[in-house]
């Protein structure tokens, strides 16, 4: 049977925020494992949805051999620092060398990287990877739906294969398929690919696959043993020309390529117009949802704060709504605020603490929420998901507590390491039941939906203060940050 290296490096870079993102970053636990190396890349991996998962489950069902490099995620933030990417990228070289004899290597990658030096960082890994084991050894990838996918990652890959949800529920799937092209491009040679990009961009809360226009772009794509279309919609906050979705085909000739590329291409720009880019501003999504009276809780979403897009997950808008506004009977996640979890932890359950929550991130109209609040619960912050998207897997929070403004009746989650919040067990983890509140916040964009929306009486996407802008036409020419 083939042997295969296998390595995942994976950021979604949001050109708008001043974190930079270190090797330390690459190194933590948060949403996703801390790097992993040799075995464990397979062993703390199995059974989660993530595509290197998936693949090492179809490689180890098919017989082939495995050779584990290294896996690593950041939660997504500023560009990746050139140290941080020279000595993954190097560790992912040396490991591909150390493995002498492959037939194979498989990559797990976002696709929306960008370093210090270079806005196509996975281009700039194949460019390495290539350089140094040539062009014939065959090379198969797996990119987020989010992927800004240069002409040189298509170039210098093999074969590449897409998420095709959001909520992402088919990270696993999708590095399951990349192991079966994969196996295609060992057994039957490369396929012939084909090409191209759109001319607009379309903010990530409008490409919901459970909504269309996005549901139909995806369960249309031509997908046999011998051909295959790929979509991915982008990520608008990396600052690269290449932010704009992407249709690539593969197929045994080039004809069929760019066939099929053609139709897909012919889709996505009809349905350019019918993407539901609808915000609403923080006070008018507060009095919808007081005055609804449907069973369950309305959902407010505060996309523009999402740190799994780059935000800080730490602006105030819609928290001084709520307050302005008498709503009671509120659940908020997640908070980051390692300063004010560490002193509820000083304070203990029950304590009052006075201090300042979020609102430290230089994001413009954004400031620190001050007041009295409530200790009402703490934790370490291993929590376990329990939804369909990230279940098997833990969350990383840090010391984490529940705060609670005094005399509003809103209970805030607030954490010591960023993590987007997407699962019930974010709430439940602290005894707190979602589906019981009357108004539910989440600090997320699209990826809550798989595990909030059977509990919500309705979803309410809202524009406050972030580092994430999705109201982006017109975009504003200076940015959410205010000091740069
Ligand atoms: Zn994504």
């Amino acid at each position: 049977m083939p042997r295969i290296a296998i390595a995942g490096f994976q950021h979604e870079t949001n050109s708008l925020s001043p974190v930079m993102t270190d090797l330390a970053a690459f190194e933590m636990a948060d949403s996703w494992p801390g790097l992993l190396t040799g075995e464990d890349v397979i062993t703390q991996t199995r059974g989660m949805n993530l595509p290197i998962a998936g693949f090492a489950e179809a490689a180890r069902a098919a017989g082939a051999d495995l050779i584990p490099i290294l896996w690593c995620a950041a939660e997504p933030a500023g560009h990746v620092s050139d140290t941080a990417f020279d000595e993954i990228a190097g560790r992912i070289v040396a490991g591909v060398h150390a493995a002498g004899d492959i037939d194979m290597l498989y990559l797990d990658l976002h696709g929306a990287m960008i370093t210090q030096s270079d806005a196509d960082g996975e281009g700039a890994l194949l460019v390495r990877l290539r350089a140094e084991f040539g062009s014939k050894l065959p090379i198969g990838v797996s990119l987020d739906l989010h992927a800004n996918v240069s002409a040189r990652m298509v170039d210098l890959a093999d074969t590449i294969c897409i998420f095709r949800t959001y909520p992402h529920l088919d990270m696993a799937e999708t590095g399951a398929r990349a192991f079966a092209r994969l196996m295609a491009c060992f057994r039957s040679g490369r396929p012939q690919k084909a090409f191209r990009k759109a001319d607009f961009i379309v903010p990530l809360h409008a490409q919901h696959t459970g909504a269309e226009p996005a549901r139909s772009l995806y369960a249309r794509l031509y997908d046999d043993a011998a051909a295959h279309v790929e979509l991915a919609l982008g990520f608008s906050a990396g600052d690269t020309p290449d932010r704009v979705p992407s249709v690539l085909a593969y197929a045994q000739t080039q004809g069929q390529a760019d066939a099929l590329v053609e139709t897909t291409f012919a889709a996505l720009n009809e349905a350019r117009g019918f993407f539901d880019t609808t915000l609403l501003d923080a006070g008018e999504a507060v009095r919808a949802a007081m005055a609804h009276s449907g069973r369950g809780p309305v959902v407010l979403v505060d996309v523009q704060d999402n740190p799994g897009a780059g935000a800080s997950s730490d602006t105030t808008g819609l928290l001084r709504a709520l307050v302005a506004a008498g709503a009671g009977d509120v659940l908020m996640g997640l908070f980051h605020d390692p300063t004010l979890a560490a002193r509820a932890h000083e304070a203990g359950t029950g304590a009052e603490i006075e201090g300042a929550l979020g609102g430290r991130s230089g994001v413009r109209g954004d400031s620190p929420f001050a007041g009295n609040f409530h200790v009402e619960a703490l934790s370490h912050g291993q929590c376990r998901y329990t939804g369909e998207m990230y279940g098997g897997g833990t969350a990383t929070l840090g010391p984490s507590a529940v705060l609670s403004p005094i005399g509003t009746g809103i209970r805030i989650v607030v954490t010591s390491i960023r993590n987007q919040c997407l699962d019930l067990g974010h709430f439940a983890h602290f005894g707190l039941d979602p589906a019981a509140a009357r108004i539910v916040c989440v600090k997320s964009t699209a990826h809550f939906r798989a595990a909030f929306e059977p509990i919500a009486a309705t979803v309410i996407p809202v524009a406050s203060p972030g580092l994430f802008p999705c109201r982006i036409s017109p975009l504003d020419p200076a940015g959410p940050l205010a000091s740069v």
